[in-house]
């Protein structure tokens, strides 16, 4: 009987567990659409804000500032022959960095 209840439980934990896994998807399909559904305008400027838009995990490609070391999405980097950089500043001084030597 306690081997019963047992897996009663654990049935219940796992269908609970995909009843979270479900909602967290539709609410993140939720947002998406929303951020997407205007549809009544045309789509191409919007195209082009589509890959621009950050936090979506595993999209966006994660870079390092020459300057500093700091870690920022490629989308918001300045690049500059090859490097990467987190302000126009940094670009700057690390480009006369170079200079120098
Ligand atoms: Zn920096």
């Amino acid at each position: 009987m306690g081997k019963l209840l047992f897996w009663l439980v654990l049935v219940a934990l796992a269908m609970l567990a995909m009843k979270l896994v479900a909602i967290g998807q539709r609410r993140r399909e939720a947002a998406r659409d929303e951020a997407g559904v205007p549809g009544a305008q045309a789509t191409s400027p919007r195209a082009s804000g589509k890959a621009q838009r950050a936090g979506e995990p595993g999209g966006e490609m994660m870079v390092r500032c020459e300057q500093c070391g700091v870690f920022l999405p490629a989308s918001d980097a300045f690049v500059d022959g090859g490097h990467h950089y987190c302000d126009p500043a940094h670009r700057d001084a690390h480009r006369a960095r170079q200079h120098r030597r």
